[in-house]
């Protein structure tokens, strides 16, 4: 595969590498440079067409605490090069109500 094929990330998607994104634990596969971060996008009902970016755990628990069915993309972007990776696919939210020991 061509590197102009695979490193054609969305100008977005890099800001937010930059600007949100926590480091991933290995150097991009591409260019080699400690670039790569970590972008979580979750997508479902009542959340942007795009997608909300989640930049903290927080944010990440409290999206998972709706009851909506929720899906989180978890995607591995390089800041120097452009190279872009679905990591993986998550599923949040859908919580019932907390199960609590009654006795
Ligand atoms: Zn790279």
């Amino acid at each position: 595969m061509r590197q102009d094929q695979v490193c054609d990330a969305h100008p977005e998607l890099i800001r937010a590498a930059r600007n949100i994104g926590s480091p991933a634990t290995i150097a991009c596969p591409i260019c080699a440079e400690p670039e790569l971060r970590l972008v979580t996008y979750v997508f479902g009902p009542r959340l942007p067409a795009h997608g909300r970016c989640v930049s903290t755990a927080d944010e990440l628990a409290k999206l998972d605490a709706r009851p909506d069915e929720l899906t989180a993309y978890v995607v591995e972007a390089c800041v120097g090069c452009r190279w872009h990776h679905l990591l993986r696919v998550l599923p949040v939210g859908r919580r019932t109500a907390p199960v609590r020991a009654t006795s």
